[in-house]
């Protein structure tokens, strides 16, 4: 394991890196062709590769049953140390019977081999228990809850390797791995990091978060998911030619490093608001913005929940330090971006759309508001949003 660069340690204090290469990749290759195949899911797809490459440091594979019971209980893994979602694999009945604990398997997405696992332990998953526990509901109307519902009943634990990452990548110049940013970061001169995470454009509210957090870090590492997202959210291509648009206009080039996380949305608010920070950290980010509703989906979660779960842990212990921020906006009455916190007006005086909102007038062919989104941004959206109906 080499040195690791950066201005804080990865968590648990080693980042982890289980992808092999070289000889030791051949011979596992070689190996794996008399293993079972073990079909991953979408999110187990982008778990093994975040896994592999360090973001879930110090996770070196998939939960085991002590980890998954600690992880959805205590929200802490079996040593203590915080981590809020169990990743897990999970198979269906079929598969999990004709496995055994302690068998070599490969983990494959349709063709494509992606990994190698021992099979540690296999045990059924506690779906309702996980529901309540990690999304805080049991409704099958939430995406997350829904998706854990339909998944396999049975999970493997086991440590992994990587033979070939996911195919078809999206954004492949964009996708820094951990060490990687460490790297970049340290090459800036970079001290104090501050990451955004986000699955959407960069509006101005967002634009004036991003800008106060830079104030008092050395650089912002804009860091959009792209993975797994729902069908409504605006596509991933064109929100990244929206983060180009503003950031060539708008930003400080030696101040903004852009990146994608390609992990996959779970939804589950205040525990992925923990879950982000802790992978962001290992990315080498010293500072996490946590926005109103982190995570969120509909109505599942309180306004400030993502914020007061960091203070079920002592301080140190996640180690990124998050910025909280409050509902932001256009007050036409302050003449500025302000927030519910620094405004003393009234809604009516405020610029605000739904993301629902958003997306119909991009459909309808309409810029939105410029107190809303920089003009630059409202194009790439409406013309991404119209050429992709019209292939639809
Ligand atoms: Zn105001």
């Amino acid at each position: 394991m080499s040195r690791v660069v950066g201005s804080i340690a990865p968590h648990g204090g080693q980042l982890v890196n289980r992808v092999l290469r070289g000889s030791l990749r051949e011979a596992a290759l070689e190996r794996a062709q008399a293993f079972p195949n073990v079909q991953l899911t979408r999110m187990a797809v982008s778990d093994l590769e975040m896994i592999a490459v360090g973001v879930f440091s110090p996770l070196t594979g998939f939960v085991t049953k002590d980890e998954y019971d600690s992880v959805i209980d205590d929200m802490r893994l079996p040593n203590g140390l915080p981590w809020s979602i169990p990743v897990t694999l999970p198979v269906d009945d079929h598969t999990a019977a004709g496995l055994k604990e302690g068998q070599e398997i490969a983990l494959v997405d349709g063709e494509h081999l992606m990994g190698i696992m021992t099979i540690a332990e296999k045990y059924p998953a506690d779906k309702e228990r996980e529901a309540r526990q990690v999304y805080r509901t049991t409704e099958e109307a939430h995406p997350g809850v829904a998706r854990l519902y339909r998944q396999g009943n049975w999970l493997l634990g086991g440590e992994i390797f990587m033979l070939n990452g996911p195919k078809d990548v999206e954004f492949p110049e964009l996708r820094h791995e951990p060490a990687q940013t460490r790297r970049m970061f340290a090459s800036r001169g970079w001290r104090r990091i501050v990451a955004f995470q986000t699955r959407n454009p960069i509006h101005r509210a967002h634009e004036y978060i991003q800008k106060t957090a830079l104030e008092i870090v050395d650089g912002l590492f804009l860091h959009p998911l792209v993975g797994e997202t729902k069908g409504d959210d605006i596509p991933a291509d064109v929100r990244i030619q929206s983060y180009q648009a503003i950031l060539r206009d708008y930003y400080p080039a030696d101040r903004v490093l852009l990146g994608v996380f390609p992990a996959a949305m779970r939804y589950a608010g205040p525990r992925e608001a923990i879950f982000h920070a802790i992978a962001r950290k290992n990315y080498g980010c010293t500072h996490f913005i946590v926005g109103r509703d982190h995570a969120g989906v509909g109505n599942y979660y309180g306004t400030y929940d993502a914020h007061n779960i960091f203070d079920e842990f002592a301080p140190g212990e996640i180690g990124i330090t998050p910025l909280f921020f409050d509902y932001t906006f256009f007050c036409k009455k302050c003449g500025a971006v302000v927030s519910a916190k620094t405004c003393p007006h009234s809604k009516e005086d405020w610029v605000y759309l739904s993301g629902t909102q958003v997306r119909e007038m991009l459909e309808r062919g309409e810029m939105l508001p410029e107190e809303f989104t920089r003009p630059e941004v409202s194009k790439v959206l409406r013309d991404g949003i119209q050429a992709r109906r019209q292939t639809e």
